[in-house]
């Protein structure tokens, strides 16, 4: 008998996994229906040996202590600070836009204040910002927003800016500087011997069981366990009973050149022009010495694996609506598609760590296990 099911392996999922069998002595089954653990953060070796991240790049930033603490467990680390440029009018340039952006976009010599200033000319006066437009103009203004944010929000979300939450592209900040990362965050490194070997170590313990390849609705009725935690789409657990969540997916296109470089930097984005919002070389992330280099291509489409939670008023309505549910209800729900939070990856750590207290706190209240689920 297990004490809990644990249905997807990514890191809400394995967090729990391993907290719920190592500090509370837990029997963990934890299963997953891809044939692997690691969620979306899965890397492996492509067919030339290049280090490569199945869904997408994954560069690992957090300011919580506790987080990075936390995963040091599992994992050395390599220092990375990602950067990113912004192919566009003919030229690269730094986004976040920041004074080198500006400077080499209309061909200037702003200082830091003149920038300043400039943005101030050009802002627009917003009165409340609600959109993911609102935020942008209000900042550095119209010019600066169609060229770095308009084209590529629509690709990525096939959504004007103004139709979504001033949070998605707020995520993305302006600089006076010239400080050309994309992450200011105080702990900013790649698991050393990538994600994969630190979700094996996470999951390397006796109370816990891994089965891939499955799907939980195969399982439920048949294996026998006290308490489920659930970390796939929130609307899927509940039958899709007040209709379908939207999500969006992307398309990865991979490719290896007989080069050891591609790119300048770790990605490059393109707002305005081609099917792909940007390419991603892999070597930067990992710091991978190889004669060949591997890139990926995204082509965010519709159809296919949610990705990412869309973030607008009318989806958190609906949402609302799970949620609702999920809180009557004897399971848990963590992780991005399980609470519909558009979350990195600390932050899905984060949640999973907080749910680990919820779930002391409540047993300390009446023992796991009274009754059965399955
Ligand atoms: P997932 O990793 O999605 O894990 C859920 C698991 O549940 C999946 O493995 C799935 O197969 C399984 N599952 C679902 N339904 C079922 C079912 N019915 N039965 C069995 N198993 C099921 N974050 C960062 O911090 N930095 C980045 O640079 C970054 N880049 C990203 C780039 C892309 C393209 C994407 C899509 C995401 C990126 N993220 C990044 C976000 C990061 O992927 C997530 O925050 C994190 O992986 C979410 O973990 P999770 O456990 O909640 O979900
Ligand atoms: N964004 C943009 N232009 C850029 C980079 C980002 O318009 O060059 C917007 C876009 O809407 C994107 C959001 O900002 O979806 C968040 O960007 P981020 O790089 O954080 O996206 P993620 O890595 O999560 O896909």
């Amino acid at each position: 008998m297990f004490d809990y099911l644990i249905v997807g392996a990514g890191f809400a999922g394995s967090v729990l996994a391993e907290r719920l069998a190592s500090v509370e002595n837990k029997k963990i089954l934890i299963i997953d229906k891809r044939n692997h653990i690691g969620g979306n953060a899965y890397d492996h070796y492509d067919n030339e040996g290049i280090l490569v991240h199945k869904y997408g790049p994954h560069i690992f930033h957090t300011n919580s202590k506790e987080v990075f603490d936390y995963l040091s467990k599992f994992t050395e680390w390599r220092h990375y600070q990602h950067k990113v440029l912004a192919d566009l009018d003919g030229q690269q340039v730094p986004i976040p836009i920041n004074l080198t952006t500006i400077n080499t976009l209309y061909n200037l010599q702003l200082s830091s204040t003149e920038l300043e200033d400039f943005f101030a000319s050009k802002a627009e006066d917003v009165q409340q910002v609600r959109t993911s437009e609102d935020v942008v103009v209000k900042a550095v203004g119209r010019d600066l927003y169609n060229k770095f944010f308009r084209g590529y929000t629509q690709k990525q979300w096939d959504l004007d800016p103004s139709d979504l939450d001033a949070s998605v592209t707020a995520r993305v900040p302006t600089r006076h500087n010239k400080d050309d990362r994309y992450f200011t965050d105080t702990y900013q490194s790649m698991p050393l011997r990538g994600y994969t070997r630190m979700f094996e170590k996470m999951l390397d313990h006796p109370n816990i069981k891994i089965m891939l390849n499955t799907n939980y609705h195969e399982i439920t009725g048949s294996l026998p366990f006290k308490k489920m935690i659930f970390t796939g789409p929130v609307d899927e657990y509940f039958d899709y009973c007040y209709g379908k969540l939207p999500y969006r997916s992307i398309n990865f296109k991979f490719e290896t050149l007989d080069q050891p470089q591609f790119q300048k930097t770790g990605t490059v984005n393109f707002p305005n022009d081609y099917a792909f919002t940007r390419i991603t070389e892999f070597k930067y992330l990992t710091g991978q010495k190889h004669h060949k280099t591997s890139l990926v291509y995204e082509f965010p489409t519709a159809e296919g694996d949610p990705y990412y939670p869309i973030p607008r008023p009318e989806n958190a309505e609906l949402y609302r609506k799970y949620k609702a549910l999920a809180d009557t209800s004897e399971t848990y729900f963590v992780g991005r598609l399980a609470t519909y939070k558009y979350y990195n990856m600390d932050q899905v750590v984060a949640q999973a760590l907080h749910t680990l207290k919820k779930i002391q706190a409540e047993t300390a209240k009446k023992p796991v296990g009274d009754e059965l689920t399955a």
